[in-house]
């Protein structure tokens, strides 16, 4: 919908840094202000819990709720959006801008309607013991020297759980391919966790069940509308 010159402009960069994700996973790393990112699905069909955190004070973070009736205007507050696309950005539990969405190289399905799984998930499906994004998340956030934090409602990238008219929605099988991937620039100082979702109940990730991903930081800083807002 909002296809702007940039989108070309950034799937030709150069990958600064690379963290990979294994399989049913977590990784962090620390992206600055103006600093562009990617995650990648490396071998398809693997959806991606995506955390993003004010670096300098971790109770501050990407909300998907938030994000989903953000507007700068009374017009734009009555056109709320359910799921994530290009040229929006993902605002945290403060309302500040946090992540601004630059390009997608999937079929485009992200999920903002579902939590983190947990344990009790799990529990509740028949698998206790099963390991979990927010177990993942907290591994992360332990490295980096955060004990206590909240658990927020995650972007869930490449997920494929559309919304029916009779307001039910269904889980569905990911359509990414290996190599697809959702590009992002940080609007504040972030740390960003992704977990490689462990799901393997419901059989939404493919024959191949849960894959690895990767998180890239990409070379140079972005010429977007916000950034140019700023400077
Ligand atoms: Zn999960």
């Amino acid at each position: 919908v909002n296809e702007r010159p940039l989108s070309g402009a950034t799937s030709a960069a150069t990958v600064r840094e690379r963290v990979v994700v294994p399989a049913r996973e977590g990784r962090g790393l620390l992206v600055s202000a103006g600093s562009r990112f990617r995650i990648v699905d490396l071998e398809g069909q693997q959806a991606g819990d995506l955390f993003a955190f004010n670096a300098h004070d971790v109770s501050e973070y990407a909300s998907a709720a938030h994000t989903r009736v953000y507007a700068r205007t009374a017009e734009e507050a009555r056109h709320c959006r359910l799921f994530p696309a290009v040229g929006g950005v993902f605002v945290t539990n403060r309302r500040e801008p946090i992540l601004h969405f630059e390009e997608d190289r999937s079929p485009g399905q992200h999920d903002m309607l579902v939590p983190a799984c947990d344990a009790k998930r799990y529990e509740l499906l028949g698998f206790p013991g099963h390991d979990s994004c927010a177990e993942n998340l907290a591994h992360v956030m332990a490295e980096f020297g955060h004990q206590s934090f909240d658990l927020p409602q995650p972007i869930n990238l490449f997920c494929n759980f559309p919304v029916h008219p009779d307001g039910t929605f269904t889980q569905e099988i990911l359509e990414t391919k290996p190599g697809d991937f959702a590009s992002f620039r940080a609007e504040m100082d972030t740390l960003v966790v992704l977990s490689a979702c462990p799901h393997d109940v419901l059989p939404v990730y493919g024959p191949l069940g849960p894959t690895s991903m990767a998180i890239e930081v990409l070379e140079g800083e972005s010429a977007g509308p916000t950034e140019s807002e700023q400077t």
